[in-house]
């Protein structure tokens, strides 16, 4: 399943965090570009409301490729500018 962009929907992005409770969160400006895109785990803490606006968009998908691909799509980014350190996303507890 490819990434999904939330924008202004709030609804929609907590919606997918409740269908997908070991998926990925990318957090991004609303305006996503490369030096802002922090991968997080969709239970992560510090993902707070508002998610999806005005400031802030957010990517989802419980495929770290599949997020990558996306992120190339809609902000020229070969990577995540940064791993949250709190829900450390690419380990496995
Ligand atoms: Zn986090």
């Amino acid at each position: 399943m490819t990434a999904i962009w939330f924008k202004d929907d709030d609804d929609g992005y907590t919606n997918w965090c409740k269908a997908h409770e070991r998926g990925f969160v990318v957090n991004a400006d609303s305006k996503p570009r490369r030096k802002y895109l922090v991968l997080h785990k969709v239970s992560c803490e510090f993902l707070k409301r508002p998610f999806t606006g005005p400031s802030y968009s957010k990517f989802c998908s419980d495929s770290i490729d599949e997020l990558l691909a996306e992120l190339e799509r809609k902000a020229g980014a070969r990577a995540f500018s940064k791993l949250c350190k709190k829900c450390s996303p690419l380990t496995t507890e």
